[in-house]
């Protein structure tokens, strides 16, 4: 089994889900009590979230960076960085290290792909929804077509991961603003949603919807264990 590498803590809440993930996918399909093989770093998420409104990305860049050499150096095979917006970054994280750098957009393509799905409703930060780096790399790398909400929706879902997300507070109120913002996806062509920040599945999950979800952080997760049992994607 290949020791998986962790760049986490963007935020804790979600990273904590990972952490089971993986363990409960080699348990799954290792059984006894097997467990991953995993090297962690796990971040303050105020200093990234600071340099992120701050627009300091070449500065949070440098700081993820480093953090991902430790990881290689620690025995990680390969790294996963467990947030969506910080992968605005991780050309500098993937030029710093030797070891493979699974995109968490690409992992979630790939299971967008196998649903025979090419039009997407995109929900993340507001720069995963706004900046070049998520969209495009789907568009350009993977075909597909990716809506996203209009700019008032687009501040609810971004005020919402950070004022309760990240924080482990899950409102019923913003589960229900967060589901009018899918419908009206949903109503321009989406034919599935991806949850593009890895908290949003603590809010949204695909009962609650009527189209498949593709949670980032869980399909990052388990691709993550078929990488480290060396299955093919
Ligand atoms: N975890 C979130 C994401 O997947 C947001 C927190 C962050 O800004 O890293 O984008």
């Amino acid at each position: 089994m290949k020791t998986i590498g962790l760049l986490g803590g963007m935020s804790w809440e979600s990273t904590a889900l990972y952490y089971r993930w993986i363990n409960e996918g080699v348990n799954e399909k290792l059984g006894q009590l097997h467990s991953a093989k995993l090297v962690m770093i796990s971040v303050d998420f105020q200093e990234i979230e600071h340099l992120q409104h701050a627009h300091r990305w070449e500065k949070a860049g440098r700081l993820l960076a480093a953090y991902a050499r430790q990881i290689q150096v620690a025995g990680a095979d390969f790294l996963l960085l467990c947030t969506n917006t910080m992968h605005k970054v991780a050309d500098a994280i993937e030029e710093a290290i030797d070891i493979p750098f699974l995109h968490i957009a690409d992992a979630t393509a790939e299971a967008i792909k196998q649903r025979s799905i090419s039009t997407v409703g995109l929900l993340g930060t507001r720069f995963t929804m706004e900046e070049a780096f998520y969209a495009q790399r789907l568009q350009n790398k993977h075909g597909l077509t990716v809506l996203v909400p209009e700019e008032a929706d687009r501040d609810l879902i971004h005020r919402v991961i950070y004022q309760e997300l990240v924080k482990g507070i899950i409102n019923e109120r913003s589960r229900n603003e967060y589901l009018t913002i899918i419908h009206r996806l949903i109503q321009r062509g989406a034919e599935g949603i991806i949850a593009g920040c890895t908290e949003i599945g603590m809010l949204i999950q695909q009962q609650h919807i009527p189209v498949p979800l593709f949670d980032t952080a869980y399909i990052h997760a388990r691709r993550a264990v078929e990488m480290a049992l060396d299955e093919p994607a």
